[in-house]
């Protein structure tokens, strides 16, 4: 992290002298809250919860970011080793989680992984890895063996979309590229016979408001990437204007409607995706955690 190249920002910071890159974030693992998490996909929160870390920063930074008090350094903040993050994890599984759902960790990748190395044995329970999919090959090669269901968002098709809403134009390839290299390494999903994940890909798209085309050709460039009877998607209608409303992008200011959710969604079938939608009464932000608590 010296000189950090852990995502594709490749800011350069040197995060061992507590310097703060994009993801605003130095070498210390911190985070904001754990917890069983019950708003995840089915086969995710079952119906004890995800045990849900939700780490510190983020290396994305969308302008319409529903975790924003956290992604950009408020809310509470707590850091931890790796061997303090190993216990937590253990502690998670003993409460009932059905899985550790490491939520925006891509910025710690290195030190997630370093962890995982140390408690990955004694973990009886799957591990997600939970991001926005704006990872480096490099960083997720370290995970390969450490981590069995990866839970990526695919946001954009276009450069244009993605550098206005998330500063990062090269996100459509880079996505794709590193969404391809989570399913080499844990390959078609598996569902045990509680209904729950046990390993696999699910790749999780929101619809934005007055952006159905995009989201049609990013379904699109999915469908060409990867085989779709195995993995799942979850197409999002969550989209929170609360979240956006100072941003300068006025379609961002309302919410998705249901003939744009309802669009995407029947292209979707049409390319032969299976997975999990969701209603429009998600559009809330009751469904985002406290992280002030
Ligand atoms: S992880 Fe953070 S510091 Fe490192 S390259 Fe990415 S944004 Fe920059």
């Amino acid at each position: 992290m010296s000189g950090c190249n852990l995502c594709p920002r490749s800011c350069g910071a040197d995060r061992t002298l507590g310097e703060l890159g994009f993801c605003g974030e130095s070498n210390k693992i911190t985070v904001s809250r754990a917890s069983l998490h019950l708003w995840e996909e089915p086969p995710i929160s079952g119906v004890r919860g995800s045990g849900t870390i939700f780490f510190c920063g983020c290396n994305l930074k969308c302008v319409f970011c529903q975790n924003r008090v956290i992604s950009s350094g408020g809310g509470v903040r707590r850091e931890l080793s790796a061997y303090e993050l190993s216990e937590l994890m253990l502690e998670l599984e003993a409460s009932g989680a059905h899985n550790i759902n490491l939520v925006t960790p891509t910025h710690f990748s290195d030190s997630i992984a370093r962890s995982l190395e140390q408690v990955r044995h004694k973990l009886k329970i799957p591990v997600v890895y939970n991001s926005s999919g704006y990872e480096s090959l490099g960083a997720l090669k370290r995970l390969d063996g450490l981590v069995d269901i990866y839970l990526p968002d695919f946001k954009y098709a276009s450069a244009d979309l993605a550098e206005k809403y998330s500063s990062a134009p090269d996100y459509p390839e880079v996505a794709l590229a590193a969404i391809s290299e989570m399913f080499r390494q844990v390959g078609e999903c598996a569902l045990g016979e509680d209904g729950l994940m046990k390993k696999g890909l699910i790749v999780r798209h929101l619809v934005l408001p007055a952006c159905r085309h995009d989201s049609m050709k990013a379904l699109d460039l999915l469908a060409d990437a990867l085989p779709v009877k195995q993995i799942k998607l979850s197409l999002m209608s969550q989209y929170t204007p609360e979240f956006a409303s100072e941003c300068e992008y006025k379609n961002l200011h309302r919410r998705v409607t249901s003939f744009e959710y309802n669009s995407v969604l029947e292209h979707a079938v049409s390319l032969g995706f299976d997975g999990y939608f969701q209603s429009l009464s998600s559009a809330s932000a009751q469904y985002t955690p406290n992280f002030e608590e």
